[in-house]
Formats: structure tokens, C-alpha cells, sequence
């Protein structure tokens, strides 16, 4: 999970690396009390977006008095920045920057490690720099078991070609930053630009984390940022549930029970949709795993269900582990369950262990919403049919 600015922000400040003030705004009016509040000469006044080159975007602007810094924020809320739109802004103190330079850390799958980026010339784009003169971005393994230690920092500052003088307060900072990232269970922090002040301060201007959500059981304080993030509300529901759910924007809803076969569910219902009036495409994967038991199936037909754009559901199980009757019998239970809320066709697709009784079970239950089709192609053609203008 990536965190917005103003989130890196805090944890920069609480794991003690140097920033500058900062609060987050939603309305001119917040934008002009927070510069009020922070109160220095001049404000910065940046998106709130998951995404780089804010800048360049037209994101990021400087106020000279609490009103600029409202009208500031009136110009940046509701921007588009690549497709991001901005719905909140941070304003910060402003820095005299005297120089911008960048640093990251981050996990490298490829060693098994973690890998340190640095670079004097930082606050560009930082992929052009690495392509274009890369002997200008060091890059330095460091051990997770270690961590970034002191030792470890210093040689980053050399290698980066820091001034002398300057060398000592950096690595300071990076230590720091190191700390950050283990401590939040990290898989990258990204100060881009790390600066020096006119009067040799070292300050993060710029903030960037992505949170581990592998560790996520182990820190509650995580549930804020879920709350605050731009996800979309329905997979924000499916993930508080458990699913594996990621949502599209067609209108045929799709279950199955393992990645692989919800995967090629999608394919089959696009194709057969491409034929047909208004080009029906999948709403949704969502592949409710091995078990595909009532309350399961439940759980994953309210989440498809509670989707507006959805005009029919199409269920693909494959008998395996979990026999085909018992899937059956999940699908009339939920039905049960979910009473009223079951408001859209519903095309099932079983084969697989036991594939006759569980076919035997839903014709006998008679379910007015349920239809069933022999083969994956034939389920998914009469899906895309019923979705169909
Ligand atoms: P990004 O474009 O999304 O990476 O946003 P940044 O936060 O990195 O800001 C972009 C650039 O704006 C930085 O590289 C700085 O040059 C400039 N900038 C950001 N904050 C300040 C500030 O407080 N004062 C000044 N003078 N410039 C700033
Ligand atoms: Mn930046």
C-alpha cells in the first residue's frame, strides 16, 4: 500500500527525520488556516496524489500569505494529475532550498535484500537520471539483517560524492530514514528531494512510502490509511471481507474459485461480449480460493451484487478439493441468505467432483434467478447475452 505525502510526512516526523511543518487541506479555507497556523513567509501547497511529477502538473505551488495559500489550494483541488484526481492538499512550510538531492530505499527481490539509491543531483525525474547519466545514481546493497547502519551510510554518502563537510549530517539522516523503513515494515522510502537549507540544514521536502501489506496483522494503526486511501470502496469492502476481489468496469460479474480459472473466465466473457450489442465486459474478478463454502459464496455474491454497474453474475467453479454438491449448496444458502439482495440473473457453471449431484441440487432448488450452463463457453455467452443492450 502506497501512503500520501502527507502520511510519510508523519511517520518521517515521528521516526524523528527532519521535515517541515505540514497539514493536510480538503477546502481553500482549511488551505488558508493551516497556512495561518504553520504561519512562515511562505507556504508550499502540494496535491495529495499517488503519483510523481506533481510539479511539473501544476501540484505543487508556493503562497506568500494565508490567502495565496487558499487561492492556491482552490487552483490545485479537482485537478487531474495522471488520472489522479487531487481531493486533498498538504500545505507545508517552504524551504530555501540551496540543493536538491534524492535517496531511496527499498526491497530488491532479485538479491533477497534491500537496495539504497542515492544521488547528489536530486528533485528531477528520477528514471531519466538513472538512464541518462547513471554514474550519477550510486546504488548500494544493504543487509536486511544489518540494516542501514552508520557504516553502511557513510560509504553511501562517499560513493554519492557528498561534500566533506556535508557528508556526517546526511548519513545522519539516512540512518534515520533506514530506521523508518524497518520500523513501519517498508518496501520502499523514496525522499526525492532530500535538500540542504541555506543555512546547511538537511530536511525530507518530499516523502514517499509503500507499506509491506504482508505486515499489515501486525499493525492496527494501518486501518487509517485504508480509510483515507483513494481504493475503490467496493474492494475496500471485498478486502475487509477477505476476498480477492479487484473491481472493473464492465457490467458481467464473475466468481470463480482460483486465479488461474477467474482469469480465463474473464477472457471467455470478454470475447464472447466483443460480439455482441454494447460489447459486455467483466465487472470484477474475484476468486473465492478452495473452500467456496456458503457463507464465502455469500460474502462474494453481496459484493458483486452491491455493484451498480452489474447486470448479471456469472459463478465458474471447478469441483476439486471443495465437491461440486457442496458448492451447490453454497450458492442456494447464500441465495437464502441474502434474500431480497439476490435481485440479478445468476449463471452457474459446475464441473468438476461430484459435478452431478451439485447440478442435481440447484435444479432442484429451482431458484428463479439461477440458470445453469454445461461448459465454461456456453456460461459465459449466455452471460454476456443477459448483459447485453
Ligand atoms: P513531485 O514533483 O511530485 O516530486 O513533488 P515535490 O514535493 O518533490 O516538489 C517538486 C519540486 O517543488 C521540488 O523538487 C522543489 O524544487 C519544489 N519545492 C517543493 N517544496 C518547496 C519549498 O518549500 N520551497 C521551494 N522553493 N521549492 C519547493
Ligand atoms: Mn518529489
Amino acid at each position: 500500500m502506497d501512503l500520501f505525502e502527507y502520511q510519510a510526512r508523519d511517520l518521517f516526523e515521528a521516526g524523528g527525520v527532519p521535515v517541515l511543518p505540514g497539514r493536510v487541506a480538503s477546502t481553500p479555507e482549511q488551505a488558508a488556516a493551516a497556512a495561518a497556523e504553520i504561519a512562515t513567509p511562505v507556504v508550499v501547497v502540494k496535491a495529495q496524489v499517488k503519483t510523481g511529477g506533481r510539479g511539473k502538473a501544476g501540484g505543487v505551488k508556493l503562497a506568500r500569505s494565508p490567502q495565496e495559500a487558499g487561492e492556491r489550494a482552490a487552483e490545485i483541488l479537482g485537478l487531474d494529475i495522471r488520472g489522479h484526481q487531487v481531493h486533498q492538499v498538504m500545505v507545508a512550510a517552504g524551504a530555501d532550498i540551496a540543493e536538491e538531492y534524492y535517496f531511496s530505499l527499498l526491497l530488491d527481490r532479485s538479491s533477497g535484500g534491500y537496495l539504497a539509491m542515492c544521488s547528489r543531483e536530486g528533485g528531477m525525474d528520477i528514471e531519466t537520471l538513472a538512464v541518462e547519466r547513471p554514474e550519477a545514481l550510486i546504488r548500494t546493497p544493504v543487509d536486511p539483517l544489518v540494516g542501514l547502519d552508520a557504516a553502511t551510510a557513510a560509504q553511501i554518502v562517499a560513493d554519492a560524492g557528498f561534500d566533506e563537510a556535508d557528508r556526517p549530517a546526511i548519513a545522519d539522516v539516512l540512518v534515520t530514514l533506514g530506521r523508518v523503513y524497518a520500523d513501519n515494515d517498508a518496501t520502499l522510502v523514496e525522499v526525492n528531494p532530500l535538500v540542504k537549507t541555506g543555512d546547511g540544514a538537511i530536511i525530507a521536502l518530499d516523502g514517499k512510502i509503500t507499506l509491506d501489506d504482508n505486515a499489515a496483522f501486525r499493525h492496527p494503526e494501518w486501518e487509517q490509511y485504508a480509510e483515507s486511501s483513494d481504493a475503490d470502496p467496493l474492494e475496500v469492502r471485498a478486502k475487509a471481507k477477505g476476498l480477492n476481489y479487484v473491481k472493473l468496469d464492465g457490467t458481467v460479474g464473475v466468481i470463480g474459485n482460483g486465479a488461474g480459472l477467474v482469469m480465463s473466465t474473464l477472457d471467455v466473457v470478454a470475447a464472447a461480449g466483443a460480439e455482441l450489442p454494447g460489447q459486455p465486459r467483466p465487472a470484477n474478478f474475484l476468486d473465492i480460493g478452495g473452500g467456496a463454502s456458503a457463507s464465502v459464496m455469500a460474502d462474494g455474491l453481496e459484493i458483486i451484487l452491491a455493484d451498480p454497474q452489474v447486470r448479471v453474475v456469472l459463478v465458474n467453479v471447478f469441483g476439486g478439493i471443495t465437491a461440486c454438491s457442496e458448492v451447490a449448496k453454497g450458492i442456494s444458502d447464500a441465495l437464502a441468505m441474502l434474500g431480497d439482495k439476490a435481485s440479478k440473473p445468476i449463471v452457474v457453471r459446475l464441473d468438476g467432483n461430484a459435478v452431478e449431484i451439485g447440478r442435481h441440487l440447484l435444479i432442484e432448488a429451482a431458484h428463479p434467478l439461477v440458470e445453469l450452463a454445461d461448459t465454461m463457453d456456453a456460461a459465459a455467452r449466455r452471460a454476456a447475452e443477459l448483459a447485453a443492450d
